[in-house]
């Protein structure tokens, strides 16, 4: 089967190729992903998957389907495809080329058993977290598993991501010249600097693997006025979203007590909230088989550790996985000049063609050994029920 897959790889990758150069040489930002969303699309539509543009409340996102008999297995294929205001410097470029390759191989490979394959043009990842939004808008529950390709300096897997929550605080006081008469002013930035100062307290107090950050967006104008009005961003972390929800409301506490011992008020921002995924180590070891198996670059151990992605949502409801591809080598950061001259580089490509047979094999492998399918979910369910225990 591997051979198989390999040939007809090699049949489609020109053409992979070709989409991915094209849409590194639009690199349209997160939002705009116009040009590169319809050749997505057009691509699809061409080779006989039912699209259907803008779901789940987002623009340049898509659904793309393809379905032989009922009752087999639906693989989830996600895609981003939006570029950094520096170009295509996370090489999401590749993605959307990748998991085509993955659905037209498993099409041609799948025999006469039935499956569902739906992919996902999923836009924004780098600004909004679009996939937060078109989950919340029902996307993602018409598939069984979720997998994705990211290009990456080593070939491997995630265990973890981070729960991520952002908060940006406005405080309001009451503005007085700092000289003249300091006892009318009530300082917003008072409040901001005894809010950074109790979470430092708090930090001795949560889980280990806990991370809270802040900055000051806004000090609120020169030394010598008491400044009236002045802004924070804070950003808490953690790898169990139900441990970050309870961190949430101490937070809010340490606020709201700020304002308090100020005599200051505050509006509070809060961003969309990102979830830390469930690992699924079953489904990680079928994509390190056949990442093995098709003797992909840069082997490495699973990440324990990562950051936060719009992914974790999706892969906290199902279970999930990304096949990170080496495309540059080793300890290149993400977002970085490297990544992007390497964008349309062989490395690239190869990188294009790996994940695509990595993914197709994966799924094969699940339509030939159903049971695959029920280890997977029977791992996931396991495990999410052990997150919430362990709190
Ligand atoms: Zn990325």
């Amino acid at each position: 089967m591997k051979e198989k897959i390999k040939a007809y790889i090699d049949q489609l990758g020109p053409k992979l190729e070709e989409m991915s150069d094209r849409i590194f040489d639009l690199a349209e930002v997160s939002c705009q992903e116009v040009q590169s969303c319809k050749l997505l699309e057009d691509f699809l539509k061409e080779n006989g998957f039912h699209v259907e543009h803008n779901v789940g409340g987002m623009e340049h996102s898509f659904r793309a389907v393809y379905e032989q008999g009922e009752g087999g297995p639906s693989f989830g294929l996600l895609a981003e495809y939006d570029a950094l205001p520096m170009g295509h410097g996370c090489g999401h470029h590749m993605q959307g080329p990748a998991v085509i390759g993955a659905a037209l191989c498993i099409r041609q490979l799948a025999g006469d058993r039935p499956y569902k394959i739906v992919i996902y043009g999923t836009p924004a990842e780098e600004s909004l977290g679009g996939k937060i939004i078109m989950q919340e808008n029902g996307c993602f529950q018409d598939i069984d598993i979720a997998l994705m390709m990211h290009a990456a300096p080593d070939t491997c897997v995630d265990i973890k991501t981070m729960a991520l929550e952002n908060f940006r605080v406005t405080f309001h006081g009451r503005e007085a010249h700092a000289a003249m008469n300091p006892e009318k002013g009530r300082s917003a930035l008072d409040a901001i600097l005894l809010s950074f100062h109790a979470i430092e307290m708090l930090r001795e107090h949560v889980l280990e693997d806990t991370r809270m950050h802040y900055t000051v967006l806004d000090a609120g104008g020169p030394a010598n006025v008491v400044p009236g009005k002045a802004t924070a961003e804070y950003t808490l972390r953690s790898y169990n979203t139900s441990y970050l929800a309870q961190v949430v409301e101490r937070f809010k506490k340490i606020i709201e007590g700020a304002a308090l011992m100020t005599e200051t008020t505050y509006t509070m921002e809060r961003d969309p909230a990102y979830s830390a995924k469930i690992p699924c180590l079953k489904l990680n070891e079928l994509i390190m088989d056949n990442a093995r198996a098709f003797e992909a670059p840069h082997l490495a151990p699973p990440r324990e550790k990562t950051g936060s992605t719009d992914f974790g949502n999706v892969m906290y409801e199902l279970p999930g996985s990304c096949i990170r591809m080496a495309f540059v080598p080793s300890g290149t950061p993400a977002h970085s000049q490297a990544y992007l001259d390497a964008g349309k580089s062989d490395d690239a490509h190869r990188a294009v063609r790996l994940s695509a047979g990595i993914l197709a094999g994966t799924c094969l492998d699940i339509l030939e050994q159903p049971e695959l399918m029920d280890e997977i979910k029977a791992d996931f369910s396991e495990r999410k029920a052990q997150m919430g225990e362990s709190l």
